[in-house]
C-alpha cells in the first residue's frame, strides 16, 4: 500500500485548510462553518493516527467491517462519519460505532437504526443521501422522495436528521458538479422551510470531494469529504 508520510499528510491538510479559508472568504462565508471530514477508507489505523497528530479529528469511513477495528483502536481521539452504502443488516453495528451516518436513504434503514439506538440509549445525527444527479450507479433517495422520507423519519425519536449528503456523477472536472451541488442546496432550503430537519442542530450540506470541494464550498457545503488529496491514492 502506498502510504503518505506523516509530513505529507500534515502538509496536505494545511493546503486544504488554506483553500477552505480562501474559498470561503471569496464567497463571503465563514470558514468555521465548513467541516473537513478526512476520508480514511482503505488506509490503516496508523495513517489515521498521523492525521490526528496533524490536528484532524473527524474521519469518514465507507465499510463497516473495515471501520470497526479502526474505530476501536482509535478510541475517543476522533469522531467518525459513515459515508458508504449501509445495508439494514449492518445497522446495529453502525448505530454503535458512528457519530454521524451520512447515507440514510430508506425508511427501512432508518427504522433499523432507530430500533438499535433505543436499545443502546443513544441518539444519532443522520443525513439523507440524495441521488441528486439521478445516477443509476449511485445509491441515495431520489430528490422527489426526500420530503416523504423525512416526514416518515420524524417518528424515530433517536434519529436527528440534520441535512443532506450527495455524491454527483463522477466527472474529473469539478465544475461539472456545480449544478448538482446547487440542486442539493435548493432542496435543503425547501426542506428547511418545511421544518423537516432537527430544530436542535444547524442544517448540514455534505458535498464535495478531492476534485470538486472548492465548487461545493461556493455552493454552500458545510461538510466536505476528502480522501485522496489528504492520504494519496487508495489501493483496491
Ligand atoms: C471515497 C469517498 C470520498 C472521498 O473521495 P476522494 O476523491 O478520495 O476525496 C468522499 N465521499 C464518499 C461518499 C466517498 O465514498
Amino acid at each position: 500500500m502506498l502510504i503518505e508520510t506523516a509530513m505529507t499528510i500534515s502538509k496536505n491538510l494545511q493546503k486544504i485548510t488554506n483553500t477552505i479559508q480562501a474559498t470561503a472568504h471569496e464567497c463571503g462565508r465563514d470558514p468555521d462553518e465548513i467541516q473537513l471530514v478526512a476520508v480514511s477508507k482503505k488506509f490503516p489505523t496508523a495513517v489515521i493516527e498521523e492525521a490526528i497528530q496533524a490536528g484532524q479529528t473527524v474521519f469518514g469511513e465507507n465499510y463497516i467491517q473495515e471501520a470497526q477495528g479502526k474505530i476501536e483502536e482509535i478510541g475517543g481521539k476522533a469522531s467518525f462519519h459513515f459515508i458508504g452504502h449501509l445495508q439494514s443488516n449492518k445497522a446495529k453495528i453502525a448505530a454503535q460505532l458512528f457519530n454521524v451516518i451520512e447515507t440514510v436513504d430508506s425508511l427501512k434503514l432508518a427504522a433499523n437504526l432507530d430500533k438499535h439506538l433505543k436499545i443502546f440509549q443513544r441518539t444519532l445525527r443522520i443525513l439523507i443521501q440524495v441521488n441528486i444527479g439521478e445516477d443509476p450507479n449511485k445509491s441515495g433517495a431520489a430528490a422527489v422522495e426526500t420530503e416523504k422520507l423525512l416526514l416518515d423519519i420524524a417518528q424515530f425519536s433517536n434519529l436527528h436528521p440534520v441535512g443532506l449528503m450527495t455524491m454527483p456523477p463522477y466527472n474529473p472536472d469539478g465544475e461539472a458538479s456545480r449544478i448538482h451541488f446547487r440542486h442539493l442546496r435548493e432542496l435543503a432550503e425547501n426542506l428547511t422551510e418545511k421544518k423537516l430537519f432537527s430544530p436542535h442542530h444547524k442544517v448540514e450540506l455534505s458535498m464535495g470531494m478531492s476534485h470538486d470541494y472548492s465548487v461545493a464550498i461556493q455552493e454552500g457545503a458545510t461538510i466536505i469529504r476528502i480522501g485522496t488529496a489528504i492520504f494519496g491514492q487508495r489501493q483496491y
